[in-house]
């Protein structure tokens, strides 16, 4: 795994020591760390040519504002969407899922509507559509998965029908890492609810995995700067063009509009009537420096160095007595998720953390799947083109002293 090793000394944050150990980041699914280049494009921008997008004739703002234009384009390429108008820039997953709840649910969703969903969401993927449900009459449906983690493809037809209007389900879950079978599953659902719309949460599918909004055929598609080696602050939400065009607004502003008059407003056309006030400048031209590294190492390079460190981490994690691994799903990104007896994952946390290995421990913000394996929390470890086979040994040397620690 020599590629990942090169990989690391373009990310500042993994130089360093922590606890007297040299830091191993197995947090990645929560955020993932940044390239060198990434830090400078937006320190470039803050020290060369900071201003504003759209407003100004100036030489500053033209510059970034083309540069701004360019960074849709690239991400609309990246994810092979037809143009960069179906590119809206909006805080993260959480608000791109949120912006579609409430245009696109509030304007749609009738009373005994249906919204399908997976008990594998993340909760950013739940309770947005509780809420916009709630406020329409509208119910939630939800397919379950299986021990191993699957989701039960043969309860979809029992599941959908003229009632659901929209589907919402996840690329990869954050929890236990099953990849869904969107490939499979989307077709079924054109066939039994033609008119439900359907989107893709790709949080944890865009930084890991080839994904083309064209073959998925998905109407909406999201997912975070911040997991894809970009800065915080800035998402995306990727939407078909004659599905934008016919959503209203849902915030209101500068920048969304076409004519304000105190009688009455016209809007803008996507993606301008998503993006109401300043956007964060900054945030997208780091995304697109994000976007260029990941282009520069090629996205299949990423999966095949992520599949292999899933392996070998697999592997070793299974010969640690007393750790049981959740779920072992058909295909599984580059996360696991185990615990050890009945020790607390918390403890079991602090103990790696003290030989410099960070895990998350908690329900990962994925509590019903939590409840589906009857457990209160896990660990989870989770990989990124920069994670090295070092860093699985340091952890599961932790782990072993946890468990000698806690269990004997
Ligand atoms: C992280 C994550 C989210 C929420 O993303 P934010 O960046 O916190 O808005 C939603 N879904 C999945 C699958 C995630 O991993």
């Amino acid at each position: 795994m020599a590629k990942s090793i090169e990989l690391r000394s373009q990310f500042p944050v993994l130089s360093q020591s922590v606890n007297g150990h040299p830091l191993a980041f197995l947090d990645s699914a929560a955020t993932t760390q940044k390239p060198l280049c990434v830090i400078e494009a937006m320190s470039d921008f803050y020290k060369t040519h900071y201003s504003s997008v759209k407003r100004g004739a100036y030489a500053l703002s033209a510059k970034t504002s083309q540069k701004f234009e360019e960074a849709r384009s690239k991400i609309a390429k990246f994810i092979d969407a037809p143009s960069e108008s179906n590119i809206v820039f909006t805080k993260g997953t959480t608000e791109s899922i949120n912006l579609v709840a409430w245009s696109y649910g509030l304007a749609n969703l009738e009373p005994e509507d249906e919204i399908l969903i997976s008990v594998l969401e993340h909760h950013a993927n739940i309770v947005p559509w509780q809420i916009a449900g709630k406020e329409r009459g509208a119910k939630i449906k939800v397919i379950p998965c299986d021990d191993n983690g699957d989701l039960q493809i043969p309860e979809l037809s029992a599941l959908i029908h003229e009632k659901t209007k929209i589907v919402a389900l996840t690329h990869t879950a954050n929890s236990i890492g099953t990849i869904t079978p969107l490939q499979e599953i989307i077709p079924i659902i054109r066939k039994l609810a033609p008119k439900a719309k359907i989107l893709i949460d790709a949080a944890q599918g865009a930084p890991h995995s080839k994904i083309s909004v064209k073959d998925l055929d998905c109407d909406f598609l999201v997912f975070s700067g911040h997991k894809i080696y970009g800065p915080t602050g800035v998402g995306i939400l990727y939407g078909k063009s004659e599905v934008l065009e016919n959503m209203p607004p849902w915030q209101g502003g500068g920048e969304m509009i076409e004519q304000v008059r105190f009688e009455g407003t016209t809007f803008a056309p996507p993606p301008a009537r998503f993006e109401a006030g300043t956007p964060p400048v900054a945030e997208v031209l780091g995304l697109s420096a994000a976007i260029d590294w990941v282009n520069e190492i090629g996205i299949d390079n990423i999966s095949a160095c992520e599949e292999q460190i899933t392996a070998y981490a697999l592997a070793k994690l299974q010969k640690i007595e007393g750790l049981q691994i959740i779920g072992s799903p058909k295909n599984r990104g580059a996360i696991i998720s185990f615990i050890i007896g009945k020790i607390h994952p918390h403890d079991v946390a602090m103990i790696l953390d003290e030989e410099g290995v960070a895990v998350r421990a908690g329900h990962h913000c994925a509590q019903p799947v939590m409840e589906r394996f009857g457990v209160p929390a896990t660990l989870r470890a989770s990989f990124a083109a920069y994670t090295a086979d070092w860093e699985i040994d340091n952890l599961c040397r932790g782990l072993e002293r946890a468990a000698r620690i806690f269990l004997y």
